[in-house]
């Protein structure tokens, strides 16, 4: 019997989850890093709190341009032309003031990407993780 691996079965007797040795997650953990954090990744909802604090924005809109709803990410080149309707959701926004700051987190890569409004011009900032 292999002691390094117990799954565990639904009352069908389906394998619902696997159960690995300490020894042998040890070993594994590192090869199959990527993979648990894509999985969060895509897991990953859009929060409600940030999406009311845009519409804040939006009716408080009074820079001397419209607003363009297009997100770029620089470090994987996703983007989408309107991050509120992208079939895809590539973008969650994760934070947005009323001073006009919006940040978004790239689902692909991780990077947070910052539309900062000024009164007459945006700037843009981003900030990639570190790979390991
Ligand atoms: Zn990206």
């Amino acid at each position: 019997m292999n002691t390094n691996l117990l799954y565990v079965v639904d009352d069908k007797g389906a394998i619902q989850y696997v159960q690995i040795a300490k020894d042998l997650w040890e070993k594994m953990e590192p090869l199959v890093k990527p993979l648990l954090s894509a999985k969060d990744a895509s897991e990953l909802k859009q929060q409600e709190r940030p999406l009311a604090d845009f519409k804040t924005l939006m009716e408080y809109w009074d820079f001397s341009y419209p607003y363009t709803p297009n997100v770029e990410c620089p470090c994987c080149q996703a983007k989408t032309d309107d991050w509120r309707n992208d079939p895809k959701e590539r973008f969650l926004l994760t934070n947005a003031t009323l001073g006009g700051l919006l940040v978004f987190h790239c689902k692909t890569c991780g990077t947070t990407i910052r539309h900062k409004y000024f009164k007459d011009h945006v700037c843009y900032e981003h900030t990639t993780p570190k790979k390991r």
